[in-house]
């Protein structure tokens, strides 16, 4: 079984995704690890993030596979957590942007999924574009406002919401508007609002409807 979860930064889809997989008894997959990972050997070998070859090549450089608790490593190397440093997540939209670079990340996506049976994926375009004929499609959403807030949270420096809130819509902005694959919610994905929903409370709303059409 393929389930798909596309929505914007900061939505809550990586908790969600890793809960749902473990009620499913499938596995998780982090489709923007394997961006932030060429965007972490962008950035560590200095290459230009606007130059779609040079970004491709590197991505075509590189060994990407996920250990047993589906942590992504680089050339064999733990990914995590120089993926989420703060140069790679400023860099990312732009190197994921290149047509070059999907070209070489989403059949790996694929073959991923292939080899493993079935995987809980997330990311922008995953329901669009990489498992189009995914068994179940979600889109979970919820206002920059509230993602901003969530991520300051987390972070313990409410301090830093209006920074956090700026850097989501300019994220949002460059994924929604890029021309290969933006992000967009399928035409049959199930929109999921989680503004006033906990991750808990989103994960009960998707597993209801995979119960749901198990009953059918
Ligand atoms: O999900 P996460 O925030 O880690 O994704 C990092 C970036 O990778 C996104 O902002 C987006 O630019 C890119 N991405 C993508 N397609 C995906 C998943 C992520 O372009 N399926």
């Amino acid at each position: 079984m393929i389930l798909a979860i596309d929505g914007p930064a900061g939505a809550g889809k990586s908790t969600v995704a890793r809960e749902l997989a473990k009620h499913l008894g499938l596995t998780f997959l982090d489709t923007g690890a394997m961006y932030r990972a060429v965007t972490w050997a962008v950035v560590e070998r200095r290459v230009d993030p606007h130059d779609e070859a040079a970004c491709a090549a590197v991505a075509r450089s590189l060994r990407l596979d996920f250990d047993a608790e589906g942590q992504i490593r680089v050339d064999g190397r733990p990914g995590e957590p120089a993926i989420r440093s703060e140069a790679v997540t400023a860099a990312v939209s732009h190197v994921s942007a290149h047509p070059a670079v999907r070209r070489v990340i989403v059949p790996m996506q694929r073959e991923e999924a292939r080899r493993r049976g079935g995987v809980v994926a997330e990311g922008r375009d995953v329901g669009s574009v990489v498992f189009p004929a995914a068994d179940f499609k979600f889109y979970l959403d919820a206002s920059p406002e509230v993602r901003a807030e969530r991520r300051a949270k987390e972070v313990g420096r409410p301090d830093l919401y209006g920074e956090f809130l700026l850097a989501m819509r300019e994220r949002d902005r460059l994924d929604m508007t890029r021309a290969d694959s933006p992000l967009v919610r399928a035409e049959d994905a199930i929109l999921v609002e989680a503004d006033h929903l906990d991750a808990a409370g989103v994960v009960k709303v998707m597993l209801g409807r995979v119960k749901a059409r198990a009953r059918a």
